[in-house]
């Protein structure tokens, strides 16, 4: 496919779930919205909490803005004058500092790690012109430590996450920059990305095609990939803009990759409301359905139960799967498993009606393939385990060591094999992860690959009990520049210490 019809598809394709309860109000009435909103610090430990500086920068000209606290419903003025907190006065970034008792309030293991803080509420004179509400990050003991290892003076990551310092991301949004950076000291060994924004924008999530190879799938084959400086093996980026909204076991998370395959079908009725489903039996999977083409994709947590030509909605909040055409579509099963599929011929009615009127147009995998082609490859020779990569992009420095253990655990729980729970905004639940919700024939490896290679001493790919021997060999020995005890002495500190052994202890069996 040509650049320009490939970026056409990328625009397609930015489509998104639940951001609307960011903005219940409208993002732009009065002509006031948000931009971003910044929390410092970004993660709050319970174990040494402290109070957090919050930062709304506001578009507009709203003459106050507030926070109204969920824990005592109390409106409190934030400034944008200069004084307390406030860094620059009139500079449309109004702050607020929020006390640990209002941080930590109802804050229960259900909300899994974020928790609701409130509403931040523009005004123009008494009428209030927006509301948006605001979660905060929480670290508890429950997460697992991690190790963080310095790759360069802008790049540290741990074994699920890398964090990259990009200041002129935050100015421009170059995707392509930070992944270009990524594979400057990086191999090219990830399927997908993942572009996390440290400073939360108001935009919704995406996912962005760069190279498709497969046919059958109404995509057109094409490769991007050489301009996000990798050599033809990087196939999509997902972008969270609201960082608040990342966990790899959570369908979000697996709506927006399965958008890689999902749902270009350039096939009617399926092709109403690409990329997502029409109204149909379909739009309870993880795919969603949405209005229109190129909607915003909406969750469907109905159960349909037909009624003399129409179907009764039953509201059903299971854990969600991909639907087995979606299976097909990702390469994961074969045409025999895709089951009949029927899509209500009246799109214009709404869910919220507890009924969907008939009649349906029925649609079989075999009219599918007859005007999209079988997918090729097929499900015998598909891929199915996929390498992630997940970046943090922060904007001066990098992000703390609370933060990186957090976003390490939400980015380990994509290859999770249990299901869980999750939240996500006010939105509670347990969640498959990839591996449950592709019936245990998809996996997702989100290990970061390379640093590791530091602890493979004997060069045999593996991090062994032959790499253990080689560093017990050398166990307090005095080491010098430039070869530190032939590299044992991983943190340069002179000897082969326990901190050495901790390094790579988290790497065994890699
Ligand atoms: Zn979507």
């Amino acid at each position: 496919m040509t650049k320009s019809g490939s970026s056409r598809l990328w625009r397609k394709s930015a489509a998104v779930v639940l951001v609307i309860l960011y903005c219940a109000n409208g993002p732009r009435a009065a002509g006031v919205s948000a931009v971003y909103r910044r929390t410092t610090p970004m993660v709050v430990d319970v174990s040494s909490p402290e109070n957090v500086r919050l930062e709304v920068k506001v578009e507009g000209k709203p003459t106050a803005v507030t926070l109204m606290l969920a824990s005592s419903g109390i409106e409190v003025l934030m400034r944008d004058d200069g004084n307390l907190a406030d860094k620059v006065a009139g500079d449309g970034v109004y702050t607020v500092i929020v006390a640990v008792r209002d941080i930590l309030h109802n804050f229960t293991p259900d909300d899994v790690y974020r928790n609701f803080i409130g509403y931040v509420r523009p005004y123009v004179g008494k009428e209030r012109v927006g509301q948006w509400n605001v979660f905060f990050d929480i670290l508890t003991d429950d997460v697992p430590p991690v190790q963080i290892r310095r790759v360069a003076h802008d790049i540290q990551c741990t074994k699920h996450l890398v964090n990259i310092v990009f200041p002129q991301f935050f100015e421009d949004f170059l995707r392509s920059a930070v992944c270009g950076r990524f594979y400057e000291e990086f191999d090219d060994d990830y399927d997908f990305i993942n572009l996390i924004y440290e400073v939360s924008y108001f935009q919704n999530r995406f996912h962005a095609n760069i190279r498709n190879d497969v046919t059958g799938i109404g995509m057109t084959v094409f490769d991007g990939s050489a301009s996000y400086g990798s050599d033809g093996r990087l196939m999509g980026i997902t972008v969270f803009p609201i960082p608040g909204f990342f966990d790899g076991a959570g369908p979000s998370y697996q709506h927006e990759l399965g958008h890689q395959w999902i749902n270009w079908l350039i096939v009617p009725p399926l092709d109403y409301a690409i990329p997502h489903w029409p109204l149909s039996d379909l739009a309870s999977g993880i795919m969603g359905w949405a209005m229109g083409l190129g909607g915003q994709g909406l969750h469907f947590n109905f159960d349909l139960v037909p009624d003399d030509g129409d179907y009764l909605l039953v509201p059903d909040y299971k854990a969600k799967d991909f639907t087995d055409l979606a299976l097909y579509l990702i390469g994961l099963i074969g045409r025999d498993e895709v089951g009949e599929h029927f899509v209500f011929d009246d799109q214009d009615q709404s869910p919220s009606a507890g009924i969907l009127h008939g009649p349906v147009t029925t649609v079989r995998i075999d009219d599918i393939i007859s005007q999209a082609g079988p997918r090729v490859p097929d499900y015998t020779i598909s891929q199915k385990v996929f390498n992630v990569a997940t970046i943090i992009i922060s904007k001066e420095r990098f992000v703390s060591a609370d933060t990186m253990r957090l976003y390490d655990y939400f980015s380990a729980r994509a290859a999770g094999r249990e299901i869980v729970p999750y939240s996500s905004g006010f939105a509670k639940g347990m969640a498959k992860p990839f591996y449950l919700s592709t019936r245990r024939m998809g996996q997702l490896d989100v290990r970061i690959k390379g640093p590791e290679k530091i602890c493979d001493f004997v060069q045999d790919s593996h991090i062994d009990l032959r790499d253990v021997l080689f560093m017990a060999d050398r166990w307090l020995d005095r080491c010098r520049t430039p070869d530190w005890c032939d590299g044992a002495d991983i943190d340069h500190s002179r000897t082969v210490d326990s901190q050495d052994f901790a390094s790579c202890a988290e790497y065994y069996g890699f």
